[in-house]
């Protein structure tokens, strides 16, 4: 553990401040096999030396009397500034007198003139170093008692102080985050949570120890490492992402590993973390990435996203968002009709422009916003199909998407039955899209939200069939009356063999299933032909329409009768 520790293996920085150039030749030597040590003439020299900001001093030695700025003034001014005042000054003296005086003026320590023996004079300097750094560390508590780690603002601490020894030095900020721990204690028990802290923490100083590197436990289960920058590092830092998992056996925990390279060091300690812990956090619920790296383009993205989520209230409040109708068409006949639409988002941002779902969608959905958009989604979706019936006596079902936020919302079958007597509409009026990924979540809920809404006469469509997990084993059990069948199959179409088979695969399950198959993403002639004849019959893309807006939506419905 106290290979963490950095006060070895770091040299602090005297000035010595005295206008003999004998004197300075003394503590020079004294000084010198320990420290780094600089020198001034006179107090004019010093101030300049000590505001060029190029260095960062532990300790003042100060002669009283000198040339053009005499020691009393120089401490006085060093005492009146914010930043230098916490470094501690030794006057050097011979008169007893101004001993008094220059403690009031916050001297901390004396070297009596001429000089003592050259052991006393180190004596001297070393104590009060050390003295002036452990009060501004032990003030936050040392370590970690779980891990032993430094403490997070112990550790802050001393990568301030490593900046100030390693000035050119660059260096990087890495942050380890342990996927799902709260599941992981909740399932295992606080014990085996607090184990694998500790386990994960020995990973790192063992990993890390034959380098300068220090560690510490930031919050619960996420860990900051700070290290001059170089390759090994993102290696070292895999390998204990490698033997946490090994290690693991049935809890297979994951470490997110984000990292800041060579971070831009006038920005304070905390941020720069912040930044790796950004990076770190891309990689949730993502397991095809190992480590993720900050960029400027990723800060871009979290500030467009913080910008997004920040707005959503308003632009529903202002309108915003319009919803879109895309038709479907069914293709059985000789003449394909429209049979139903589908009702698809758009945000009109007044700053930022014409925004696509797909940038907004997921992110809202993670954080459960979705539910208030899907909401208004459905309200208008349910308007329109009112407007249809009341001035042109149109009846065209529309399918609202539905997120997996909404499933696990009690209220929800409550709220569409009131949309529905608020527009005088009946259950197949309306039809909801499920997207497969919410079936592999929390499959229990799924089936007994999907059933309660199917006894009421609603209609379900499985949404992207074939995206993502399998979900196979489920439709047995799950009550579906529409597959869509994911577009990718449709794209590639043409181009691959095996999705033919695919399609072919998905057609025999619905046939099984005796429900009808959705084929979106339909574009062009040649892949409406090739799904006509492997015996889909409702065709949603571009080749028949894009997503319209209500009015021309409106008018492609009366056109087609
Ligand atoms: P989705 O539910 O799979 O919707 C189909 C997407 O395919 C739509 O994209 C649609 O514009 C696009 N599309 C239709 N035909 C074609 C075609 O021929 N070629 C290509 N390349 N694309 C086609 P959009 O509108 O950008 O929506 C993307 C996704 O965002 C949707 O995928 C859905 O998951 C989500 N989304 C959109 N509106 C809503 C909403 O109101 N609520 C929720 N929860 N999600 C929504
Ligand atoms: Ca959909
Ligand atoms: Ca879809």
């Amino acid at each position: 553990m106290d290979k963490f520790r950095i006060t070895s293996g770091f040299r602090r920085r005297i000035l010595v401040v005295e206008d003999e150039m004998i004197n300075r030749e003394i503590l020079g030597n004294i000084l010198g096999p320990l420290y780094e040590v600089a020198f001034a003439e006179n107090g004019l020299e010093a101030w300049k030396l000590l505001n060029d900001g190029q260095y960062l001093f532990s300790l003042i030695l100060l002669d009283l009397i000198m040339p053009f700025m005499d020691g009393f003034e120089l401490l006085q001014k060093i005492k009146k500034d914010e930043v230098l005042k916490s470094i501690p000054v030794i006057v050097m003296t011979s008169e007893k007198e101004a001993e008094v005086q220059c403690i009031r003026n916050g001297a901390v320590d004396f070297i009596k003139k001429p000089y003592d023996m050259p052991e006393v004079i180190l004596a001297r300097c070393e104590r009060t170093i050390e003295l002036y750094e452990d009060k501004s560390i032990i003030r936050s508590v040392e370590r970690d008692s779980l891990t032993g780690l430094y403490s997070k603002d112990m550790f802050l601490e001393y990568v301030r102080r490593i900046d100030s020894y390693k000035l050119n030095r660059p260096m990087d900020a890495i942050v380890l985050d342990i996927e799902h721990f709260r599941l992981i204690n909740e399932m295992f028990g606080r014990k085996e949570g607090d184990k694998l802290l500790s386990f994960t923490a020995d990973l790192i100083r063992r990993k890390y120890e034959c380098t300068a590197a220090i560690a510490c436990r930031a919050e619960g289960d996420t860990f900051f490492i700070y290290c001059e920058h170089s390759d090994v590092n993102i290696d070292m830092a895999k390998d204990i992402q490698n033997e946490l998992y090994s290690a693991s056996d049935s809890m297979k925990v994951k470490l997110r590993i984000g990292i800041y390279e060579e971070v831009d060091k006038n920005i304070d300690t905390e941020t720069r973390f912040d930044r790796a812990k950004l990076a770190c956090d891309r990689l949730r619920g993502d397991y095809s990435k190992k480590v993720a790296y900050y960029s400027d383009e990723l800060q871009a993205r979290s500030i467009y996203q913080e910008r997004l989520i920040s707005d959503i209230e308003k632009g529903i409040a202002n309108e915003e968002f319009r919803v879109v109708f895309q038709p479907k068409y069914d293709i059985s006949g000789d003449i394909p009709r429209i049979k139903s639409a589908e009702a698809l988002v758009r945000w009109f941002h007044p700053d930022l422009g014409t925004i696509p779902p797909t940038e907004f969608i997921p992110l809202f959905e993670n954080n459960g916003l979705i539910s208030k958009l899907d909401n208004y989604v459905w309200e208008k979706a349910a308007a329109s199909i009112r407007e249809w019936k009341d001035n042109y006596g149109i009846s065209i079902p529309v399918s609202v998407n539905v997120s997996r936020v909404d499933i696990y919302d009690n209220s929800l079958e409550d709220r569409i039955m009131k949309l529905l007597a608020a527009n005088r509409l009946d259950t197949d009026d309306i039809l909801l899209e499920i997207t497969e990924s919410a079936y592999s979540e929390n499959a229990k809920k799924l089936i007994e939200v999907t059933t309660s809404l199917r006894n009421r006469g609603f209609k379900i469509e499985m949404d992207d069939f074939g995206a993502g997990y399998s979900s196979l084993h489920m439709l047995n059990e799950l009550p579906i009356d529409v597959i869509k069948m994911d577009m990718k199959f449709v794209h590639n179409l043409e181009k691959d063999e095996k999705s033919v088979r695919l399609i072919e695969l998905i057609m025999d399950i619905a046939r099984f299933l005796q429900v009808p198959v959705v084929a979106e993403g339909v574009e062009n002639e040649g892949q409406l032909s090739r799904l006509k004849a492997l015996g889909c019959t409702i065709i949603q893309g571009f080749y028949f329409s894009k997503p319209l807006p209500y009015d021309e939506f409106t008018a492609l419905c009366v056109k087609s009768g």
